[in-house]
């Protein structure tokens, strides 16, 4: 009911509309969990070790960095984006005070 007359009021006088919910209950988060994206992998969550990936069977051929790939593998066993929360209306509660 509010809205309405607030709208008429806004379309003959212009005014703002904030000044008629100023008395409107205001939202409190309750859910206690930051918004978050969940687990992202970092550097700890790899192991890495360099892998010889060279062929050269040249005579004399040295072995040096450039024969080497550096191989990454996952270890946190934690999916990406796991315990990831944003917020939803279940996180809202009203709040009268
Ligand atoms: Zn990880
Ligand atoms: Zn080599
Ligand atoms: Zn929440």
């Amino acid at each position: 009911m509010k809205k309405i007359v607030c709208v008429a009021l806004a379309a003959m006088l212009a005014l703002s509309c904030a000044a008629a919910f100023a008395d409107a209950p205001e939202y409190k988060l309750v859910c206690g969990i930051e918004e978050n994206i969940g687990h992202q992998h970092d550097a700890s969550c790899y192991t890495s070790w360099d892998e010889l990936v060279c062929e050269s069977t040249e005579e004399g051929h040295v072995h040096d960095e450039t024969c080497y790939e550096t191989v990454s593998f996952l270890v946190c066993g934690i999916e990406l984006g796991r315990g990831a929360h944003s917020h939803t209306d279940e996180c809202l509660a009203f709040s009268y005070e």
